[in-house]
């Protein structure tokens, strides 16, 4: 565990001597509870920028333990607006902490989390980022992106195991958060910290096997190396707009703004579309596409993480093609 731990703050180019990983036993959600829970100082609040489902998430947890929470919401389909940060920030002294997400998994969404870091740490606010879906997958580097504490997932970017999640996050404010209300019991991030730097393990009874799983993941995430871990996923990403193009569909995310790993579809708005049948025509031959995470209009998402290639996303639109003639339509589909 102790490798593990230096090898997640490695993945994220952190200053081993300022940065260091924390893991607790639980699917993605557990993380963003352990930094909601443990990072915000008595008295103070917790400013969430929020335009997607997975940062109203982080709300609905501050909500939960009656946290201060200043709930910036903004349009799903773009990105936030920084001078409306910058003023809630400069106007609202008690407001201690900042949390968003990087990139919204729910519609694709990349956020421009270093600008917000920025603005944060004029103010004097720490700032929180869920990089759940882009942790080994888009290159980041921690300090330059302004981030204090990140998180991450198991199963996501790294493609190992549900079960185990971690933050990467500053020792220096790690040691602070000693002093600030104990929250959860399980979900402290101090609590767990303190173990594993005295025992070397977790708290409580590790996931031993998804631990394992990890170790794997990792291995197998230096064999491929960042760059090209990179490169792989935005050739899919393309092969996605490609044939999606073909078929004469469209995002609804500006396509300079997406993380490369989701894009979310318009569904056609007539009759013949059915996003069932889509669905399992195309799982019924080897591939499986997401309905969409958006309220009010109708969509579906392609994702494109995990240990495939643009030939897999090319022998899906194969089939989707297929699909979409079975529902009735000729393709290029007319709207
Ligand atoms: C997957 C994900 C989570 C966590 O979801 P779990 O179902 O608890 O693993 C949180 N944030 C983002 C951005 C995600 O993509």
């Amino acid at each position: 565990m102790d490798e593990i731990r230096k090898d997640l703050v490695k993945v994220v180019h952190g200053d081993p001597t300022k940065y260091t990983a924390v893991i607790f036993t639980g699917s993605g959600t557990i993380i963003q509870d352990v930094c909601i829970t443990s990072l915000v100082p008595k008295n103070k609040k917790i400013c969430i920028v929020n335009n997607g489902a997975y940062s109203a998430r982080m709300a609905e947890i501050a909500d939960s333990y009656h946290i201060s929470c200043v709930n910036l919401e903004f349009p799903t389909t773009g990105l936030p607006d920084l001078d409306v940060v910058r003023e809630t920030l400069e106007k609202d002294r008690d407001i201690a902490v900042v949390a968003t997400v990087h990139h919204e998994t729910g519609t694709g969404v990349l956020n421009p989390i270093r600008e917000i870091g920025k603005i944060a740490h004029d103010n004097g606010c720490i700032l929180i980022v869920d990089t759940i879906s882009t942790y080994a997958l888009l290159p980041i580097n921690i300090e330059e992106e302004n981030i204090d504490f990140l998180m991450s997932s198991a199963q996501k970017g790294l493609g190992g195991m549900t079960g185990v999640s971690w933050l990467v996050g500053n020792i220096e404010k790690i040691e602070k958060s000693k002093d600030y209300p104990k929250r959860s019991y399980y979900c402290n991030l101090y609590m767990q910290y303190d173990f594993f730097e005295r025992v070397g393990e977790m708290h409580f009874t590790p996931p031993v096997q998804t631990i394992y799983a990890l170790r794997q993941a990792i291995k197998e995430y230096w064999e491929e190396g960042e760059q090209a871990r990179w490169e792989r996923i935005t050739k899919c990403w393309e092969a996605i707009h490609k044939g999606i193009e073909e078929i004469g569909l469209e995002s609804v995310i500006d396509k300079g703004i997406q993380g490369h790993l989701v894009v979310t579809i318009k569904a056609p708005e007539d009759r013949k579309f059915d996003f069932l049948k889509l669905h399992d025509y195309c799982y019924e031959r080897g591939f499986t596409i997401y309905p969409g995470k958006m309220f009010g209009l109708k969509t579906f998402r392609l994702c494109n993480l995990g240990q495939i290639t643009y030939k897999d996303i090319e022998d899906f639109f194969v089939v989707a093609k297929e699909a979409f003639r079975e529902m009735g339509y000729t393709i290029p589909i007319k709207q």
